[in-house]
């Protein structure tokens, strides 16, 4: 057995449908990066966004199971963290660093963007408002609200760190970020941040759709006195690909734990064939490997930096 450690590892989904194999493919090594590490596995079911399928999360727990990863604890509700997500919002508005924002899209795709502003980013429109001019704002945008934004200080690069997959990042600059959008809920940037240090994440395995994201994330951190690189690792890991080299999904075939069972797919079988995929087992070996022996095997240097395209038949061996 590993060495113990402190701190824990994650997986975060969205409860927006069933997980199809990319998303057990990431959520797989969420759970080796932390069980090989010795850390403690956590899961949190990021569902802030109410529009969500209530069973989802459910289903999706029941596969992370059948797929043989455990979790310790029970999963947290992101929902459920309301408090600690307010809290944070306030500590920056105390430290002058939240703002009033009374743009819609359509406004910000409309204004000047500084020359060397990154596509999207915020032109700053309302940095800079008098009292007087967010008053008169509050009013013509009824039943509209503000969302609350980032004052990102005057200067700030963007934080640079090794992830342990894509290597050194040291990406752009970064805008004023939404902390709160104009309907009351929480942004994901500001939420994530929160709750990974409420739950001692020091370990974060996610997809590499999300890379992106995380200067901005660590920026928060700092700004409100969170565990921040290198106190807390990322590795962001190669997406699946459906046969049409784009981002795999629902138009791909059978790609979810159910619909491949529906064809005699067992989820032991899928195991096998995603730990193929990452050089961790023969796609041919008849008898599967389990979970426990992943664990055994798994080396984070030896993990493929490439996408993995998925061909249907592949499944069926
Ligand atoms: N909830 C996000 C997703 O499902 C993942 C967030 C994260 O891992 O930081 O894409």
């Amino acid at each position: 057995m590993p060495e113990r450690v402190t701190g824990a590892g994650r997986y975060a989904p969205s409860p927006s449908g069933d997980l199809h194999l990319g998303n057990l493919r990431t959520a797989l090594l969420a759970w080796l990066f932390a069980r090989a590490s010795g850390r403690d596995f956590l899961i949190r079911i990021e569902d802030l966004d109410r529009a969500r399928d209530s069973g989802s999360a459910a289903r999706q727990l029941a596969d992370l199971a059948a797929l043989g990863l455990d979790w310790d604890g029970e999963p947290v509700l992101q929902s459920e963290r309301g408090a600690d997500h307010d809290a944070a919002i306030a500590q920056l508005a105390g430290a002058g660093l939240v703002y009033e924002c009374f743009c819609t899209r359509k406004d910000i795709l409309a204004a000047p963007t500084a020359p060397h502003a990154p596509p999207g980013a915020y032109p700053g429109t309302c940095r800079e408002l008098s009292d007087a001019e967010r008053a008169a704002a509050r009013e013509r945008i009824l039943p509209r609200r503000p969302a609350l934004r980032l004052r990102v200080p005057a200067g700030t690069a963007a934080p640079g760190y090794t992830d342990l997959v894509l290597g050194e990042q040291t990406r752009g600059e970064i805008d004023d970020l939404v902390l709160r959008r104009g309907d009351g809920t929480v942004a994901y940037n500001l939420a994530v941040v929160v709750d990974d240090a409420a739950m001692g994440i020091d370990q974060i395995v996610r997809g590499d759709d999300l890379a992106p994201s995380t200067p901005r994330q660590i920026l928060l951190q700092r700004l409100l006195g969170l565990p921040s690189p290198p106190a807390v690792a990322y590795a962001h890991v190669p997406l699946v690909l459906g046969p049409d080299g784009k981002r795999l999904a629902k138009r791909d075939g059978a790609v979810t734990l159910a619909e491949l069972r529906e064809q005699g797919v067992t989820p032991d079988r899928v195991r096998t064939e995603l730990a193929a995929s990452l050089g961790l087992a023969a796609a041919s070996d008849a008898d599967g490997v389990t979970a426990a022996q992943l664990i055994q095997r798994f080396d984070p240097d030896q993990l493929p930096r490439t996408p993995l395209t998925w061909r249907p038949a592949a499944a069926n061996g």
